[in-house]
């Protein structure tokens, strides 16, 4: 930990590595029918010191499978893990030293607060005094202390969270691992633990593997997204380009982008693409290389505006429903090219007519139809 003093500090450097590196990592499991299903499928990442990453996708995409394999917990089948020169896959997660975080805490009921930080120290034959040291220490990065003599049952959710982090860093590891640490927690504490957790990974100076089922928390925490469908990494860029260029239609729908809708290509201009349907044109971003003019339009409801009629990129719609949420609301629209969702300040009520409009920026063109 960064306040220790210089011989700790001189310690843990030698922890440290430069990049953590996938190679082609595979992963099978044997269905109940004796089928052999791959949760990944040669996963290829490099992640360097320092970094936060998040593993992002929908349920069963083989977020926890990827940190399970990182972790030692389970075999690979096929690939490699390399931290820097020394390949790893072949080590048990005792001899990896990784930090790990659950969604359940995965705390000793009956141990105190101080003892579950401790824990990993006393096994590693760490002496009592250094042990209990450390211990504090982790305990005060996580801003715990004075609950030290307390059972895990006596702490709030987020305490509670909060002691499993300690227990991770206090080993001291390079690499720490998430898997879906806030995910029991309520929204409010979920948005302060967020910020908790980035302030120890900044402190700390290590790398993070976080796993998330969540766009935002990925966006708002990590350095670099990886996003994961079926096994399969879709992309890997920061949060601004995930959200911003998404690679493709799924990320794109991943990401918010709620309505897909066919159009036809009339042209390409450089990064500009000019699509029609049913005499609505649009002009927007061209997110491929086009095989034929089938195209797919993204459109996030958040990027919709009221617009005036013959506007740039604007189109007449009909309200088909509301959902008023206040500040503004999520309205379904029926246009000349399908229906989508709108989400736009004001009230609204069935039937009404509006003109919408989405700028070129936010109208992304993938090649192909809507699959
Ligand atoms: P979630 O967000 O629901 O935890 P995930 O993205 O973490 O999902 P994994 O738990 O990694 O997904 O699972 C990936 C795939 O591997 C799923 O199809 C899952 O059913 C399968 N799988 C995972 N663990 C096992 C196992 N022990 N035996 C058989 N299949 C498994």
């Amino acid at each position: 930990m960064r306040r220790c003093g210089q011989h700790r500090r001189e310690a843990i450097m030698k922890h440290q590595f430069e990049q953590l590196r996938l190679d082609s990592v595979c992963r099978s499991f044997v269905n109940t029918e004796g089928q052999s299903v791959a949760a990944l499928q040669g996963l290829d990442l490099n992640i360097r010191r320092g970094e936060f990453i998040a593993l992002l996708g929908p349920s069963g995409c083989g977020k926890s499978t990827a940190l399970n394999c990182i972790a030692g917990l389970q075999p690979l089948t096929d690939g490699g893990i390399w931290l820097d020169d020394e390949r790893i896959d072949g080590l048990p997660p005792e001899k990896r030293g990784f930090g790990m975080v659950f969604q359940n805490y995965a705390l000793f009921p009956h141990m105190s607060v101080l003892d579950n930080v401790g824990f990993g120290l006393k096994m590693r034959g760490i002496p009592k005094a250094e042990t209990v040291k450390r211990a504090r220490e982790a305990l005060q990065l996580v801003q715990l202390v004075g609950h030290e003599k307390k059972l895990p049952g006596q702490l709030s959710g987020g305490q509670q969270q909060r002691v499993a982090i300690a227990r991770a860093i206090v080993i001291e590891p390079p690499l720490i691992l998430m898997d879906e640490p806030l995910s029991n927690l309520d929204a409010k504490l979920r948005i302060e633990m967020r910020a908790e957790i980035l302030r120890i990974h900044t402190q700390l100076d290590r790398a993070t593997i976080y796993v998330t089922h969540d766009q935002d928390e990925a966006l708002s925490m990590a350095d670099r997204i990886v996003v994961m469908k079926e096994g399969v990494v879709q992309q890997v860029a920061t949060p601004k380009e995930v959200y911003g260029r998404p690679k493709n239609l799924h990320v794109a729908r991943f990401m918010g982008y709620r309505n897909v809708l066919p159009f036809t290509l009339e042209g390409v201009q450089g990064e500009g693409a000019t699509v029609e349907s049913n005499g609505v044109r649009l002009v927007g971003v061209a997110m491929d290389g086009f095989d034929s003019k089938r195209v797919s339009v993204a459109l996030r409801p958040e990027d919709m505006e009221r617009a005036a009629p013959g506007t740039g990129n604007a189109f007449d719609a009909t309200v088909t429903t509301v959902e008023y949420g206040g500040r503004d609301s999520l309205i379904r629209v029926k246009s000349a090219f399908g229906e989508l969702w709108a989400r736009v300040a004001g009230e609204f009520s069935e039937g009404e007519g509006i003109t919408l409009r989405v700028s070129t920026s936010r109208t992304l063109v993938y090649d192909g139809e809507p699959s």
